[in-house]
């Protein structure tokens, strides 16, 4: 099923949450155990994120330097379908521009189709630690806005291929990215909502934002989506904050803010059992928020954390 079906047959907040693939050498036990616990509370589906090549430096026995490439955590098609078939929920795995090329993207998209995966969230991914700025593959997509493109064009059953005769559309749910406190690439928040809204010009059915952690950051994205012509569901995405250096290493990866109250809680934690009481209280309090307000649906980043994020939904539920 269609996550924007799913979306517009509901009446009141559904939830979502976005697991990790496992890493490279481990088994897929903890990752259907993560599920397994929360099934009770009923996600209407599920959302699997992708993991672009890295490259690294290693020096060789010969003492010359090799370039090896990296992807820690492989196999996000095998495990969307994997998850979808064993448990019956609808699995949006991401689909990145960075590291692939259009003729790769196209051959994923081809194989999602077979598993009968339906949706997908459409993203430029970062670039690689090394990179300066993001660099595309080459012959790959620039921006989320080119896969969006990408995609659409599939399900008008346009291929790469453009001898292949008689093709057969390949039907999916598009979602995209938004950041209520802009991208931080973005010269500023009403130029990165110019970009999101040619995603959703092109063909995005809904938005799932960054997280934040101070709900009025959201209200105020969503308030300046409507004005800009931006009408799709925004899905918010709550962050549990799990681990007491999540306080500096959050804001330096995800380029978001931590609001004063929270980071004077967590600044006082002793240990990371403190800091996620912190967290999950905090994470309650924003979500009883967000469902008050109506918002379709609750985007949870889990990162594999189960026992903060039962006790957030058994608050909420
Ligand atoms: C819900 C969610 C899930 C995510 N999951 C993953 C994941 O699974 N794997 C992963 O690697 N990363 C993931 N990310 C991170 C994401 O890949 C990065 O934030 C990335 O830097 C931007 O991706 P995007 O799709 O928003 O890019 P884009 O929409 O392409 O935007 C990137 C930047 O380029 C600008 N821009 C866009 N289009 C144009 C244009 N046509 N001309 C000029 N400027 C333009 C935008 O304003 C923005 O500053 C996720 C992010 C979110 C919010």
């Amino acid at each position: 099923m269609k996550v924007i079906d799913i979306l517009n047959q509901s009446e009141k907040t559904l939830f979502s949450f976005e697991l990790l693939p496992p890493l490279k050498g481990s088994k897929g036990d903890k990752l259907y155990d993560t599920i397994e616990q929360l099934l009770e509370f009923d996600p209407k589906y599920i959302n699997l994120t992708t993991h672009r090549d890295e490259y690294e430096f290693r020096t060789r026995e010969d003492g010359l330097i090799e370039k090896r490439i990296v992807r820690k955590r492989p196999g996000t098609v095998a495990i969307a379908a994997s998850i979808q078939y064993k448990y019956g929920i609808p699995v949006v795995p991401h689909i990145l521009c960075g590291g692939f090329s259009r003729s790769e993207t196209e051959h994923v998209l081809i194989d999602l189709n077979f598993l009968g995966i339906e949706n997908v969230l459409a993203l430029r991914g970062d670039g690689l630690k090394q990179e300066a700025v993001f660099t595309p593959e080459m012959n790959g997509n620039r921006n989320a806005n080119e896969l969006v493109d990408q995609i659409v064009g599939l399900k008008k059953g346009r291929y790469l291929d453009a001898d292949l005769k008689n093709t057969a559309p390949l039907d999916f749910c598009i979602g995209v990215a938004g950041y209520p406190e802009k991208h931080f690439e973005a010269p500023n928040l009403n130029n990165d909502l110019q970009q999101l809204k040619k995603k959703v010009d092109a063909g995005a059915e809904y938005i799932v934002t960054q997280m934040f952690f101070e709900n009025r950051k959201y209200f105020d994205f969503v308030k300046q989506c409507r004005e800009m012509g931006i009408n799709v569901p925004i899905i918010p995405g709550l962050k549990p904050i799990a681990v007491q250096n999540q306080l500096t290493v959050l804001p330096k990866l995800f380029h978001i803010d931590l609001p004063v109250d929270l980071a004077n809680e967590l600044s006082k934690c002793k240990n990371n059992d403190d800091a996620k009481a912190v967290g999950t209280e905090w994470a309650i309090f924003q979500a009883k928020d967000l469902i008050k307000h109506g918002v379709p649906s609750l985007h949870v980043y889990t990162y594999g954390i189960t026992d903060n994020v039962k006790a957030i939904m058994k608050a909420v539920l």
